[in-house]
């Protein structure tokens, strides 16, 4: 697996979130270092600034604008919880730069990892919020297209809803957005019946699930809504929003995955692209607040997509939300039916 990222990404500050350290960095490459040392093939690229025309192609250019300048003096203030600095616009276009190679790599046919902060999907076409300044992942998907893939998915398993990317993408058929995440909670979207809107009606996909859920819920949101819509939408490009905060120590997050619940829906999605016929996935770091749980589940992540056999997950049936959310879906998706 190629890992990319850049020193870069201890330098950016958000005063307003302490818990969004700079020392979430190098505790998520100590997992890198670590599933190296346990043996598996790790290839350390640097990274470049994320190219513009991505950027221009999912944010709004006054928008981007405001930050370059903002950035070039002392930074400032985008929500209650995002604040940055002096430099962090370049922080956050080589964060975006990183998911841009990663999903080159993929394309390439080898899998990747960015590994970068602030971390993005948060962040929509003109706005910044839950310490994310530029929407790393969407970036990556305008990239993945401008290089020829057709149909992009996007896969979320952090533990908040990505709002931002499902903003971005709200209307667009061509890129398939799927989520699970802690519902009530931050940032209150994610619901079930927000599916897209127009053309782009059946390509968002949302499992919320209660405070508390463990694999065995998470597990059904793949089996039961993930597995099949991909399978059927047979995406060329598979980007992760990998956030670590579903974990059970996490300090924001309310789940109660375990460290190896990465390492497993890492090799049930590397077995789903081999079974469909499309490149291996881009992963993308997203949030992750306990450094000991994020270096922990950034190795469990690689080795599960480089080692480990796919999760003997089967839906069951009867779990409510995941009832619901194939209820939902289900007009748009004959698998579903
Ligand atoms: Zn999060």
């Amino acid at each position: 697996m190629r890992v990319y990222s850049d020193p870069a990404s201890e330098r950016h500050f958000n005063e307003l979130a302490r818990v969004e350290a700079p020392e979430r960095f190098p505790a998520a490459l100590a997992g890198v270092d670590a599933a190296e040392k346990a043996g598996l093939p790790v290839e350390r690229r640097s990274c470049k600034l994320a190219p513009e025309n991505a950027v221009l192609a999912v944010h709004d250019q006054g928008y981007v604008e405001k930050l370059r300048e903002m950035s070039a003096a002392d930074g400032g203030y985008l929500s209650l919880d995002t604040a940055f600095g002096a430099g962090s616009f370049e922080v956050a276009m080589l964060a975006s730069g990183a998911a841009c190679s990663a999903v080159e790599s993929a394309l390439s046919g080898e899998s990747a990892f960015a590994i970068a902060r602030p971390p993005g999907h948060h962040a929509g076409r003109d706005y910044g919020m839950g310490f994310c300044l530029l929407n790393h992942v969407a970036v990556a998907a305008a990239n993945a297209r401008s290089l020829g893939a057709e149909r992009v998915a996007i896969l979320d398993w952090d533990v908040h809803h990505g709002n931002g990317t499902q903003d971005i993408f709200y209307a667009d058929p061509m890129t398939l957005y799927l989520s699970v995440h802690q519902s009530p909670f931050y940032p209150g979207t994610g619901a079930i019946w927000e599916v897209g809107e127009g053309d782009g009606r059946g390509f968002t996909a949302n499992a919320p699930l209660p405070a508390g859920s463990g694999e065995d819920v998470y597990a059904a949101a793949f089996t039961g809504v993930f597995e099949p819509v991909l399978r059927e939408y047979r995406p060329d490009c598979l980007i992760v929003s990998a956030g670590f905060d579903a974990h059970a120590d996490d300090l924001l997050g309310g789940m109660r995955l375990e460290t190896e619940s990465f390492g497993r829906f890492a090799a049930a999605l590397v077995a789903l692209v081999k079974e469909i016929g499309a490149p291996p996935p881009a992963f993308v770091m997203e949030g992750g607040y306990d450094l000991g749980a994020l270096t922990d589940s950034v190795a469990a992540t690689i080795i599960g997509v480089e080692r480990s056999a796919p999760p003997r997950w089967g839906y069951p049936g009867g779990v409510k939300q995941i009832e619901q959310s194939r209820e939902e879906l289900a007009p748009f998706w004959r698998s579903l039916r």
